[in-house]
């Protein structure tokens, strides 16, 4: 199964992803897991995304599509994948048809504005392994411990809510038009995405299973 999830930044793609992963067994490819990791490790891309990435703003489409078609070509995506934050721009999607990926399905995970700007000021995400987690709806075991590794949870910088602001504006603007694209192609399926997470799951179980 070759799944795409769309949502805007907060929507809860990231956890929905790992729980397609749970049921599915097909690996979640994370643009902006693979791009922090690239800034972390002072990559060439990840000098090249960091300035874009601080501001909220979305790094060039040659720069992410490089990243994608290099991804998909690994062995672990020979029976499917779920991409999650990607595609983000009509561009980007483009690139995905023309290199002949045929995705099954795209599931858009709707979540309005005000609740979003609310999710992020308390999200945390683990410094070491990428894990995310928030203060009052995915707690850790430990205050500010991730589970999975022990690393320290820490906030990521475009969460600042005037960051939030800028990515929420960018998806409007840039991420939005795909709902249409992908509508047209007729392989859209809209979740609303509900304050508890194994709610939001449960569509989207639904959403794959029809
Ligand atoms: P979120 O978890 O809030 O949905 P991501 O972790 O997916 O956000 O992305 C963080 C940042 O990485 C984005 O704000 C953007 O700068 C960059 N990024 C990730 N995926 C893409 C993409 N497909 N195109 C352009 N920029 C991207
Ligand atoms: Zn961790």
């Amino acid at each position: 199964m070759k799944l795409i999830l769309l949502g805007a930044p907060g929507a809860g793609k990231g956890t929905q992803a790992e729980k397609i992963v749970e049921k599915y067994g097909i690996p979640a490819i994370s643009t902006g897991n693979i791009l922090r990791a690239a800034v972390k490790d002072g990559t060439e891309m990840g000098l090249k995304a960091k300035s874009f990435m601080d501001a909220g703003q979305l790094v060039p489409d040659e720069v992410v599509i490089g990243i994608i078609k290099d991804r998909l070509k690994e062995k672990d995506c020979e029976n499917g994948f779920i991409l999650d934050g990607f595609p983000r721009t009509i561009p980007q999607a483009q690139a995905l048809l023309d290199s002949g990926i045929d995705i099954d399905k795209v599931v858009d995970i709707e979540v309005p504005d005000e609740a979003i700007t609310k999710r992020m000021s308390g999200r945390r995400v683990c410094s070491k392994c990428a894990n995310s987690y928030h203060i009052e709806y995915k707690k850790p075991k430990v205050d500010g411990v991730c589970d999975a590794c022990g690393g320290e949870l820490i906030q990521r910088k475009d969460d600042a809510p005037e960051t939030v602001l800028a990515r929420l504006a960018e998806y409007h603007q840039m991420t939005e038009p795909l709902k249409d694209f992908y509508s047209k192609l007729g392989k859209l399926t809209v979740v609303e995405g509900q304050e508890d997470v194994a709610d939001t799951t449960a569509l989207v179980y639904a959403a794959l299973e029809d």
